[in-house]
């Protein structure tokens, strides 16, 4: 049985690969063989190992993909971090409310995290980039998503933005505790 936590939640100015945390969660597509912005990044610095890895699973059991609000775990190659987890957030729309999935994002890698034994975990702010995501809605979700689910062992939530309107709009949310 998972017991909820109310974790230590930070947030960081930066670049999530240059983090020192049990898991990186990677805003990864569908296809999970690559892509730009973090997905580029991670792939970047960790190295060909975190690619074989999600070929792997491509092969074994998501021949058509990850399903979008899904997680899944490989190792974090080179990356100072035990595993990545890489999950599919929603491309953004305006005409259908696709919040739930993006909640499900955060709650299914805090949840793969717990499993796997993870204490600290790192998440960028999901679907805000090349999906579209508008960044205090985004903010929103990720910081009640994780308030409500991270279960044990995991114990510190670290958000890691990239640019200085992401951190403010973290800030505001975490103020008002989602
Ligand atoms: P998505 O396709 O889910 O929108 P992106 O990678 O395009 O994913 O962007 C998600 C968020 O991550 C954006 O706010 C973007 O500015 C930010 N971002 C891009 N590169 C990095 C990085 N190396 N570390 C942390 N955040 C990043």
């Amino acid at each position: 049985m998972s017991t909820s936590v109310t974790p230590a939640v930070r947030l960081v100015r930066g670049d999530i690969t240059d983090q020192s945390v049990d898991v990186i969660v990677n805003a990864a597509n569908s296809s999970l063989l690559g892509g730009g912005g973090v997905d580029g990044a991670i792939h970047r610095r960790g190295g060909p190992d975190i690619l074989a890895a999600c070929r792997e699973l491509r092969a074994s059991q998501y021949g058509k993909g990850l399903a979008t609000g899904r997680a899944v775990a490989t190792t974090a190659g080179r990356l100072a971090a035990r595993w990545v987890i890489h999950t599919v957030g929603p491309v953004f729309s305006g005409a259908q409310d696709r919040s739930a999935l993006l909640a499900s994002c955060y709650r299914e890698s805090l949840h793969l995290a717990a499993e796997l034994g993870a204490r600290s975990v790192a998440f960028p702010a999901i679907s805000t980039g090349i999906y579209g995501w508008p960044m205090d809605d985004g903010a929103r979700i990720a910081v009640r998503t994780v308030l409500a689910e991270t279960v044990a062992p995991v114990e510190e939530v670290r958000f890691v933005l990239f640019d200085a309107h992401a951190y403010v709009e973290f800030e505001e949310v975490l103020a008002m505790r989602g």
